[in-house]
């Protein structure tokens, strides 16, 4: 769905520390377009919300976004416990996210480890999909995902509810779909 209300150059926490470049398009292109969007947006909610400072030495900035391990990682200067929180919740799910179209509900190729879906795969290195993607059990996006910490009192886990997420990604490859097939 072309959503021309969105531009990453309005939001300047998206920045460099130069503020020469913006980092929005240091997101792998098949996530932009399955949640770059709601993921910005919603990182910015936090920020106007809580009136966080953006910019400059002490301010909210991106230091850097990337693919590592085959999942969105995004690392801040002064971000906040919700932000992270944010930005893990899309991590998780982008494991299983097409990092070339946005498919969701794909697996992991072996070796380099990305997810990716059988067209892409096929359009990058033309060989034998079901022979290179990792046996992974299920290659659904997750509806939970659950992390664990370490306290004086032994290990504490703590469940994430992302279902609303999954379902909005999935809606949204659903009407894409339709455009890009
Ligand atoms: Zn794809």
């Amino acid at each position: 769905m072309a959503d021309n209300n969105f531009n990453p150059n309005d939001y300047k926490w998206l920045l460099n520390y130069e503020e020469t470049y913006n980092q929005y398009e240091d997101i792998p292109e098949g996530w932009r377009e399955a949640f770059g969007e709601m993921l910005i947006k919603d990182i910015d909610e936090v920020v106007k919300r809580d009136n966080i400072e953006v910019g400059g030495d002490f301010g909210f900035r991106v230091m850097e976004i990337k693919e590592k391990w085959g999942e969105l990682r995004m690392y801040f200067f002064n971000s906040t416990d919700e932000i992270e929180r944010i930005v893990t919740n899309y991590s998780m799910l982008s494991k299983n996210i097409c990092i070339g179209c946005g498919k969701p509900d794909v697996p992991w190729t072996t070796g380099y480890i990305i997810p990716v879906c059988e067209k892409c795969f096929r359009k990058w290195w033309n060989s034998d999909y079901r022979k290179a993607i990792a046996d992974q059990g299920s290659y659904m996006m997750p509806d939970t995902y659950v992390t664990r910490r370490t306290n004086k009192d032994g290990i504490k886990e703590t469940i994430h509810d992302v279902s609303d997420l999954t379902k909005k990604i999935r809606a949204r490859w659903k009407t894409r779909k339709e455009e890009i097939e």
